[in-house]
């Protein structure tokens, strides 16, 4: 299965300029080294602000690297009266191939809950973009040693979408979905779990989705949390982590890219 390897920006870099440089700096790296970085899938998520920009210069880069958004309404697929919503509908048309739903941040700031979740699977699956669901515990959860009870919670959305969904071709479910764990404790921190306990968790969340249906015994399954190029490698030897979500490392067009290449097997 080839790896993936995916740049959340969050709210960076602060201006127009840096992004084009961020840009411009992945797109050389991987252009120069293009047999390299073809065996593994690279995604960046800038922020919605930026993505027409970013998507402009993909566009003409054909293929090199994959859009993804950090966020898709709830509200609806396509267009309505929904102030400041962004939908799959509109982020499809503007080059987009991925939306990140669940991230621990939105879970946190933005109240994003399994009911909103389902909407917005649904929604993806409506106009065909691609789904980045991230799931993980806190640490005080992970510290009462509940980090599979919250797991299968969060992952019942899937579970709720497939049942609701009976329109969701099999292609779809085989190439349109991605799982992130991402221990919350261990994003930003520079705290890791070793592999073996992040393989362990995949090996739980991959039984769960074979669980929901079969298609998705082959989903790629990814891992989140202070990845940076020093232990990209470790995480990389794992057959059961298929990529990661990264964070701060992606901010830096050098570091990012290592991080790809420790995947690019
Ligand atoms: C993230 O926010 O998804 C993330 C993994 O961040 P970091 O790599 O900075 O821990």
């Amino acid at each position: 299965m080839k790896s993936w390897v995916v740049g959340n920006w969050k709210l960076n870099p602060a201006s127009v300029k840096e992004v084009q440089a961020l840009v411009d700096n992945l797109v050389d790296g991987v252009s120069a080294q293009s047999d390299i970085f073809q065996a593994c899938h690279i995604v960046i998520a800038p922020c919605v602000l930026h993505v027409s920009q970013v998507s402009d210069i993909l566009e003409r880069k054909q293929g090199l690297i994959q859009l993804a958004c950090q966020d898709v309404s709830a509200l609806t697929a396509t267009s309505g009266a929904y102030t400041g919503d962004i939908s799959a509908q509109q982020l499809r048309d503007s080059g987009v191939e991925w939306a990140i739903i669940g991230h621990s941040e939105r879970r946190q700031y933005c109240h994003e809950d399994n009911t909103a979740l389902l909407n917005k699977m649904n929604h993806c699956a409506d106009q065909d973009l691609g789904v980045i669901l991230c799931i993980g515990e806190s640490e005080a959860e992970y510290e009462a040693d509940r980090t599979t009870q919250v797991l299968a919670d969060q992952l019942s959305v899937v579970e709720d979408f497939l049942q609701q969904s009976n329109k969701v071709s099999a292609d779809y479910l085989s190439n349109k979905l991605l799982i992130a764990y991402e221990p919350v404790w261990a994003i930003g921190t520079g705290k890791v779990p070793s592999v073996q306990d992040v393989t362990n968790v995949h090996k739980f969340i991959r039984e769960r989705l074979q669980s929901f249906d079969s298609t998705l015994a082959t989903t790629p399954v990814l891992y989140g949390g202070s990845v940076k190029p020093e232990n990209a490698k470790d995480f990389a030897a794992s057959e059961l982590i298929n990529g990661v979500l990264v964070g701060g490392a992606a901010l830096k067009a050098d570091s990012f890219l290592d991080i790809a290449k420790a995947f690019s097997k």
